[in-house]
């Protein structure tokens, strides 16, 4: 990583992100590494997360990508004819997680490690 971009992240971070950021950014490398493969095996662009037309969700957890789980759905919102998901109950904790654009996931930190679920096809 290149000096410059380390002083943005910096700019750009609290200061508690900037104490853990190599932590962090390690997690970040491996979750963005697992989710490319992926995303490229099922040809996913839009990663907006949109409600199954059935209503249920299955997440996967980055840092455990064989393991499908069932999630609760809390809130949603009408984008475009299409309803999102805009609140997700953290199959760990229930805390309720919201989009994270920047995974693009929904996150939970409630539970101690942080989580990050990606929402997955039911098939
Ligand atoms: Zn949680």
């Amino acid at each position: 990583m290149g000096k410059e971009v380390i002083k943005q992240s910096i700019i750009h971070s609290s200061s508690r992100l900037v104490k853990t950021m190599g932590r962090r950014q390690t997690m970040m490398e491996k979750y963005k590494q697992q989710m490319k493969a992926y995303r490229k095996k099922r040809g996913k662009i839009d990663s907006t997360p949109f409600l199954p037309s059935d209503g249920i969700v299955y997440v996967m957890n980055s840092l455990n990508p064989d393991k499908k789980i069932k999630a609760d759905v809390l809130k949603t919102r009408i984008k475009n004819h299409r309803e999102v998901i805009e609140s997700l109950a953290c199959p760990e904790c229930s805390n309720a997680m919201s989009w994270d654009s920047k995974w693009e996931a929904f996150t939970c930190e409630k539970h101690g490690k942080k989580s990050i679920y990606e929402i997955v096809p039911a098939k």
